[in-house]
């Protein structure tokens, strides 16, 4: 493991469904460097969640490599490769009713990954389960709450620090605040910053709303029916979009003076050009 490699590179992967019918990730390559962010963007359909599920190990692909620290983590579901691939990945879902078990405190789902993947034990357990919980700004009170006594907000930072138990190089968070009221969208999105400067771990942050990826990544690729269509500093590809379909994307931002007849027959145009 040195800091020369990136924390992952993905090179040309390929994901097809249905024996070759339906085209999910075709010819896909970034790289996200140790500690940095990448946001990927793009419309429902664009293939996203396929991209961010290979990373993670849970989808297969057809072709192409996925390297952590320069080398690949072999598949298959062998005990040492997922706890391996525990330790450099996780993923933070949309919904975490989908990860939480309703019958486990916010507490004890964090000792559960400290349990497996820390080696902790005792104080030192203690200890850094006290960090995490800070971390994510959750209290005491939140700590011995089920998952259903908790907010949307509180049940996502409980997930994060699941993710964080495990101490990975990199998160992958899937639409991880689509669900949230704007407010509160923005406090997960300041609590992703800075467990980012605070720990160095990687974040490749998923979303269909290019306005929250330009406060998580440094750097954003712009997917388009499987493939990515532009990509650079986020900055820039929001300031300067050369792509039309990065265009249309951020013109569908609704704010002041929006019109939505205007967006829907700017997508129309688009789609019907060749
Ligand atoms: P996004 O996350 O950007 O909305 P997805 O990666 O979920 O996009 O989907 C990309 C494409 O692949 C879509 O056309 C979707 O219908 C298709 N797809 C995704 N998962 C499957 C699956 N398990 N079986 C068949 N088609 C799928
Ligand atoms: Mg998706």
């Amino acid at each position: 493991m040195t800091d020369t490699h990136p924390v992952t590179r993905v090179e040309a992967l390929r994901k097809t469904y249905d024996h070759g019918r339906v085209t999910a990730v075709d010819d896909v390559s970034f790289e996200v460097p140790v500690g940095g962010s990448l946001g990927i963007v793009g419309e429902s359909g664009s293939g996203k969640t396929t991209t961010a599920r290979m990373i993670v190990g849970l989808e297969e692909p057809d072709a192409g490599r996925i390297l952590f620290d320069g080398r690949e983590i072999g598949t298959g579901g062998s005990r040492r490769l997922r706890r391996e691939r525990a330790r450099t990945v996780q993923l933070v879902f949309q919904d975490p009713y989908q990860s939480l078990d309703p019958r486990q405190s916010a507490g004890d789902a964090i000792d559960e990954i400290l349990r497996l993947h820390s080696g902790l034990e005792t104080s030192a357990f203690d200890k850094r389960r006290a960090e995490l919980l800070g971390q994510v700004g959750l209290g005491t009170r939140e700590a011995a709450a089920l998952p259903r006594e908790l907010s949307g907000g509180q049940r996502q930072r409980v997930a994060i620090a699941r993710a964080l138990a495990a101490d990975p190089r990199l998160l992958v968070l899937d639409e991880a605040v689509a669900a949230l009221d704007v407010s509160i969208q923005a406090q997960i999105l300041n609590l992703l910053s800075e467990i980012r400067r605070d720990t160095g771990v990687a974040l490749i942050f998923v979303s269909h709303d290019l306005e929250v990826v330009r406060w998580v990544a440094d750097d954003v690729v712009v997917m388009f029916r499987g493939a990515v269509v532009e990509r650079g500093p986020t900055a820039d590809v929001l300031s300067r979009p050369e792509h039309p379909y990065t265009r249309l994307l951020l013109s569908s931002v609704p704010r002041l003076g929006w019109d939505p007849a205007q967006v829907s027959q700017a997508r129309r145009d688009f789609l019907a050009t060749p």
